[in-house]
């Protein structure tokens, strides 16, 4: 687990800045949903901490300055799935949950933690040998945040798990989340469009706009909101 922060982070591509002050704070162990309109700096938020993207202002890990390269922002325990699932279609699931080991060498524990991973998500056993390619959308949203895991992470990012999945496999991802963040010490950021869904899982929202925030609280708070509700939940 880990707390994240952001304080007047102000980020963008070339000319065109798309986070202008943005400041949220990520508590330890909590899961935290960035919602917003198509555009609204959401996968820009993930990227700037992850260190894809540059940004001026300050990200702060546990207290500390995270470094601008995506290598060690990863070593620093913070694992990023980004939007369209981050699995190699063409290598196996095997290799996929591999891949996302290479930086540890607790050879004992990398074992222990893909017992587990299959344990938890029996058709990642099952399928095995397959090319993670031939996995239903729902399968390689489950196999990009089991590859996270293997990682060890404290701070997972998910951008937008359900895009393109059926609203009951989205349902199976996200009721999975505070699970996960029990059972695998972390602390999650998740940027999502199901507001509601998303709403339903979370501690904590921040609400995008036009790259600035514009609310954050609980998550009954913003789900409570009457302006949240007519732009995002339909109602
Ligand atoms: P979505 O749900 O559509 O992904 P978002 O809230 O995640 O939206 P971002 O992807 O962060 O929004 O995009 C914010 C703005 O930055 C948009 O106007 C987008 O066109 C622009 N943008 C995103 N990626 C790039 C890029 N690589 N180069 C230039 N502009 C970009």
């Amino acid at each position: 687990m880990s707390t994240l922060e952001l304080h007047g982070v102000h980020a963008g591509y070339g000319k065109a800045q798309v986070l202008h002050d943005v400041s949220l704070r990520v508590g330890d162990g909590s899961i935290t949903t960035l919602l917003g309109a198509n555009g609204a700096g959401k996968t820009t938020t993930l990227r700037a901490v992850s260190g894809l993207v540059r940004f001026t202002g300050q990200i702060l890990l546990d207290g500390r300055q995270v470094p601008a390269a995506p290598d060690a922002v990863a070593r620093l325990g913070v694992a990023h799935v980004p939007q369209g699932r981050g699995t190699i279609g063409r290598l196996s699931v095997d290799d996929n949950l591999h891949a996302g080991a290479l930086l540890r060498r607790d050879r004992a524990q990398v074992r222990a933690d893909l017992r587990r991973l299959r344990e938890l998500f029996p058709v990642l056993a099952e399928r095995a040998r397959s090319q993670a390619a031939g996995l239903s959308g729902g399968e390689q949203q489950m196999l990009a945040i089991a590859r996270a895991l293997m990682g060890r992470p404290s701070l997972l990012l998910l951008d937008e798990p359900s895009l393109g999945l059926a609203p009951l496999v989205t349902k199976e991802v996200f009721v999975l989340l505070p699970r996960l963040r029990d059972e695998w010490a972390l602390t999650v950021l998740v940027v999502e469009q199901n507001a509601d869904l998303a709403l339903r899982v979370a501690d904590h929202a921040v609400v995008l706009e036009s790259g600035r925030v514009a609310l954050a609280g609980t998550a009954a708070e913003i789900a409570g909101h009457d302006e949240i509700r007519r732009a995002y939940l339909g109602n």
